[in-house]
């Protein structure tokens, strides 16, 4: 497929709006209760063109979920260990999350990767268990402020992507959310620009072009993360390739969350 032509295709591609609310270490039982009911009563079927998925702490898994009757918004979990089982102290299995109703699973946040120190190598071997039990994954990556200065951004983006997809099959790319979720965005208030986060996700595109083919990489979604407001989601959701996002500190509070949800809308046909 030459250039133009795959171009064309990412452009009238349909790819189905994603948007993920990671709670990160945040609420507690009663408040992630009420958050989720709030934001599953409000987000009914007739706004489910998106793909609403949210992200509470471990303990409050299966609370959240039983909060969420309407079957429109689904459950994530924020990581998950690469084993199967066994003695390994404070970690959770994918059969575990499975077991709870989890249907969803972040992979690499940068959070992991930074504050608690998780190579690449880690991080694939996860994405790599979260995908042959069955889960749907959202894999984070993204370059740190120093890197993107020294021009090393697309290098760094490169590896964490090579390192994770090394063993994914073609097949598998359907349940693969991709999150560029540059790391000097992240809880600070800074978003990428249009410019700088259309730039990311066709490099991340075009490595899964190269590594699988060009009509893989135009279905697969990629998702932006970095400050997401309800102010400025529909900006970055408009971009050329970006898929919908992943929110943090906007996700706590229903109504941001819910506003940034609907401009995902505005997403549904790539453009
Ligand atoms: C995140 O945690 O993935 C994130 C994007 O956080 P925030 O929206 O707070 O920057």
């Amino acid at each position: 497929m030459t250039r133009a032509r795959f171009a064309r295709t990412i452009a009238t591609m349909s790819r189905r709006p994603f948007v993920g609310g990671n709670w990160k270490m945040n609420t507690d039982l009663a408040t992630g209760v009420a958050l989720a009911q709030a934001i599953d009563s409000r987000w009914n079927q007739s706004q489910d063109a998106v793909d609403v998925v949210l992200f509470p702490p471990f303990p409050y898994l299966q609370a959240v979920g039983r909060a969420m009757s309407g079957g429109v918004v689904s459950l994530g979990a924020q990581d998950l260990s690469s084993e199967a089982n066994g003695a390994l102290t404070g970690e959770v299995s994918a059969e575990m999350l499975t077991d709870v109703g989890v249907t969803w699973v972040l992979v690499g946040h940068s959070e992991r990767r930074h504050k608690l120190c998780e190579p690449n190598s880690v991080v694939a071997d996860k994405f790599a268990m979260a995908i042959e039990s069955g889960l749907s994954v959202v894999l984070c990556v993204g370059e740190t402020q120093a890197e993107r200065s020294a021009g090393q951004a697309n290098h760094v983006v490169g590896r964490q992507l090579k390192s994770a997809f090394e063993r994914v099959s073609p097949e598998s790319l359907a349940k693969i959310v991709i999150a560029y979720e540059p790391v000097w965005a992240i809880g600070t208030g800074v978003v990428a620009t249009p410019h700088d986060a259309e730039e990311a996700h066709q490099e991340i595109r075009g490595f899964i072009g190269s590594r699988y083919d060009p009509e893989l990489a135009a279905g697969i979604r990629i998702v932006y993360g970095g400050s997401l407001a309800p102010g400025h989601a529909k900006t970055l959701f408009s971009v050329p390739g970006v898929d919908g996002g992943l929110v943090g500190g906007a996700s706590l509070q229903a109504n941001d969350f819910l506003s940034i949800c609907s401009s995902a809308m505005i997403g549904i046909v790539a453009g």
